[in-house]
């Protein structure tokens, strides 16, 4: 039980511990509750005190938001796990890396007083949503959604409107929602959202090594809540621009927030290899998840999950399975059309990857959320599978 917290509906009682039967499992969001017993573990360590007269100004050293600590902090995480490289880079941080897809687009863009060929912002499909939602929303001048690369690839040399157009390039690797490691299509501009590209959650290969990549305390460390996000950008005048627009829209990120994030990551760096590692802790967690969920699922010939082949993981020194955040679930029957549909009578509630231009034969289911709500997920695809079997 949580003592403290609100219950959601399959929990109820003081302490949110009692079962309610044969409620909805909700497994839709990527809530990285499953860290939360980590963080408890490391209660008084990681906890950080701010007292009224603290951190008033709205800078953090002269006439920068930014906190330097907090950068070399991140250098030195990047580093000690392989999975970037941040010392040749400039480092923008954000409200959750939410803040900076349009940082990163606007920074991107051109920026020659008349703009004559707006940047062209593009995703491969199934994509994460706000790329295209919040291109949208701010849509002008500067850039346009464009929509899915495959358009644009399949008649490169014909359709592309001028030689000085740019594609601005969304490459989502691991890939939400589907976890495969993506390399970019087109040839433009890249911004590697490289959230997920940690221990836990995939092999890692090599350090990624992009112009533009991004990075969530959300999916690093559970920290949602914080809303913090920070990009790597190897030109100086790209993380000008982008730091601009956050002066701009917020006038740097809360500060309350960097000093939380230095906590945090100070433990995490304390902990690398030894036997409170918090990459250790979360990789065996999803990796039991994602055996228990394939199990149930390898009974089923109405669906199936995706397939990630095995790799050579640097942090973990050895040929490992994936460990993904989302099952990427298909719908195999001719019937269930709409697998987010299918699921949903089952009393599943997921991620229907329409939005990310997703056949609707698919759809995501979340692995991440705390504990009793994933044995809730794995009761009602039990039941599903059951079901089926009793059809059949
Ligand atoms: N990018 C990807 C691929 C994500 O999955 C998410 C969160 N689900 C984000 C960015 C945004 O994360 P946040 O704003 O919490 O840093």
């Amino acid at each position: 039980g949580r003592p403290g917290c609100e219950c959601n509906g399959c929990f109820h009682g003081p302490d949110c511990s009692r079962r309610t039967l044969n409620c909805t499992a909700d497994a839709e969001s990527a809530d990285q509750m499953f860290m939360e017993p980590y963080w408890m573990r490391h209660a008084a360590e990681s906890a950080v005190v701010v007292s009224g007269w603290h951190r008033l100004s709205y800078f953090a050293t002269d006439g920068e938001y930014q906190s330097v600590e907090l950068e070399r902090h991140i250098r030195r995480l990047h580093r000690a796990v392989g999975n970037a490289v941040a010392d040749d880079k400039h480092i923008v941080f954000g409200t959750g890396s939410m803040k900076l897809i349009n940082a990163l687009v606007h920074a991107l863009s051109p920026d020659d007083g008349t703009i004559s060929s707006p940047g062209m912002v593009v995703a491969t499909a199934p994509y994460y949503a706000p790329y295209r939602t919040q291109t949208m929303m701010f849509d002008g001048r500067e850039y346009k959604w464009e929509g899915t690369t495959e358009a644009w690839a399949a008649n490169a040399s014909s359709s592309h409107p001028s030689n000085s157009s740019t594609f601005i390039e969304f490459v989502t690797s691991p890939n939400n929602p589907d976890f495969l490691l993506r390399k970019p299509v087109l040839g433009g501009r890249v911004i590697a959202d490289h959230a997920y590209y940690w221990p836990h959650f995939t092999p890692i290969p090599s350090p990624a090594d992009e112009d533009v990549m991004l990075f969530s305390a959300s999916k690093l460390s559970g920290h949602a809540g914080s809303r913090f996000g920070w990009a790597l950008v190897r030109d100086e005048k790209v993380a000008l621009r982008a730091k601009e627009y956050i002066e701009e829209s917020s006038l740097g990120e809360s500060r309350d927030t960097q000093l939380r994030m230095l906590s945090i990551i100070k433990v995490i760096l304390a902990n690398l290899h030894g036997k409170e590692d918090m990459f250790a802790f979360a990789h065996e967690e999803m990796s039991t998840r994602w055996t228990r969920f394939n199990t149930v699922v390898s009974g089923s010939r109405r669906i199936s999950v995706q397939k990630i082949s095995p790799q050579f993981c640097t942090y973990l020194n050895r040929t490992r399975e994936p460990t993904p955040a989302f099952a990427w679930v298909k719908c195999e029957r001719k019937q269930d059309q709409d697998c987010y549909d299918a699921l949903l009578k089952a009393n599943i509630i997921s991620w229907s990857g329409v939005d990310g231009e997703a056949s609707a034969r698919y759809t995501r289911v979340s692995l991440v959320k705390a504990r009793d709500d994933f044995d809730v997920l794995l009761e009602r695809l039990t039941d599903f599978v059951n079901d089926e079997k009793k059809q059949s």
